[in-house]
């Protein structure tokens, strides 16, 4: 016996969550999760800020149109503000100053950010090393996310509305037949005449299940690492530091410091681990830009940024495989991006664009888009 649904979502992760909850109210839906509680891969394991200069422009519009939703959630969403101010300040040494400016040069980065001297710099952020940076920029409307606010918010939303979640549940085969989709998991059969794959790292290999044409999107590790703060300086209110050409960034997480080596080595899809080489280089480069003496590590974990090759999200239907739509490719920007990620999808996938949406890149979004068609052989 088979269960139908209007729409089957594969994957709970953000991509999954914020779209299974805008698509709710209008249809039946269901998402299926492989693993034992929603966010365990990319999701639960993200820095966490919201900024609006992170990402290529397309990104930069997917985030700048999810502002409203994080600073305004709709009444009931969360209990807690879904973000706490924390500026972004973007570093370089002398030989990185033109990176800088070419960075602050961008029409839509110039227009979020102002120039920091050195001094006050380290004013802000008085670990710095002296004589480290030689110049700055201060995104000074980034902000710290509650990704679990997010999420949870997502996931009640969608039960409120009508919607399922199923745990433990792999979508192992797909058929398609009479415009319906048939996705059979170890212990079920769901039907519908859409399937969405935001299944995170895995989308090429789900593509591959329901046969798709995989978009070549590779997932990426990034090393995370928790230390104890210097003792004697506040860094609460620090800003997040990151240098220009993202080699590291650091910022304060719950009474600790968050670093990351910003490594990005592709790796096949699973429960990644960090390895120690990435944890000393975190450690190491951030000891370089400071004067912070890193004796003891509280946590450390890795997780998956996955990649379309132009490193721009995947959204809308397969332009070859009828009602098999793409929620994938979120890189490192699919929290700050899932508020207009969701609603843009949910909204193609009714076929119903709302104005306030019609302004979005929809065609650099498309999995039918140039940069993502296989060249001919
Ligand atoms: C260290 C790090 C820092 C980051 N920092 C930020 C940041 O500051 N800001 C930001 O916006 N983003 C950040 N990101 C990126 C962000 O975390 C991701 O873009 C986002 O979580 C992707 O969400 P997702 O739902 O696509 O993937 P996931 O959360 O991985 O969810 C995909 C889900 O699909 C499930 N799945 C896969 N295959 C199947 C199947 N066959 N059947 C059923 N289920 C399946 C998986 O189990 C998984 O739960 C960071 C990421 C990392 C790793």
């Amino acid at each position: 016996m088979s269960e139908h649904f209007d729409v089957i979502i594969i994957g709970a992760g953000i991509a999954g969550a914020s779209l299974a909850a805008n698509l709710a109210n209008t249809h039946r839906v269901i998402v299926l999760e492989r693993e034992e509680f929603a966010g365990f891969h990319s999701t639960g394991r993200s820095a966490a800020q919201f900024s609006e200069i992170y990402g290529n422009s397309t990104v930069r519009a997917l985030t700048r149109a999810s502002r409203k939703f994080f600073y305004t959630p709709p009444q009931g969403f969360c209990e807690s503000p879904l973000v706490m101010p924390r500026g972004s300040l973007f570093i370089a040494t002398q030989d990185q100053l033109r990176q800088l400016t070419d960075f602050a040069a961008q029409n839509d980065v110039g227009d979020c950010v102002r120039a920091v001297t050195a001094s006050q710099a380290l004013q802000m952020c008085p670990v710095l090393r002296p004589g480290y940076v030689a110049a700055a920029v201060l995104e000074e409307a980034a902000a710290d996310m509650d990704v679990n606010a997010l999420h949870q918010g997502y996931l009640r939303q969608l039960r409120q509305r009508g919607g399922r979640v199923l745990l433990n549940a792999e979508a192992l085969e797909f058929s398609y037949a009479k415009a319906i989709w048939q996705v059979r998991t170890h212990d079920a059969t769901f039907q519908a005449p859409v399937v969405v794959n935001a299944a995170g790292a895995w989308a090429d290999k789900v593509a591959v299940r329901a046969g798709a044409r995989p978009l070549g999107i590779q997932p990426c590790r990034r090393t995370a690492v928790l230390v104890d703060p210097p003792p004697d300086i506040a860094t609460a209110k620090f800003p997040m530091v990151i240098d220009v050409d993202e080699t590291f960034y650091f910022k304060p997480d719950a009474g600790l410091l968050f670093l990351t080596p910003a490594d990005e080595n592709p790796i096949d899809a699973c429960d990644v681990q960090p390895e120690e080489i990435d944890v000393a280089i975190a450690i190491d480069r951030v000891q370089q830009a400071t004067t912070l003496q890193i004796s003891r590590i509280r946590k450390r974990w890795a997780g998956l940024r996955s990649f379309a090759p132009d490193r721009t999200p995947v959204i809308g239907f397969d332009p070859c495989l009828s009602g098999f739509f793409w929620l994938a490719g979120q890189g490192g920007y699919g929290i700050q991006t899932a508020p207009t990620a969701g609603a843009l999808a949910a909204a193609l996938i009714r076929q119903d664009l709302p104005s306030e949406l019609r302004e979005l890149p929809i065609n650099e979004l498309s999995p039918g888009r140039a940069a993502l068609v296989a060249p001919a052989s």
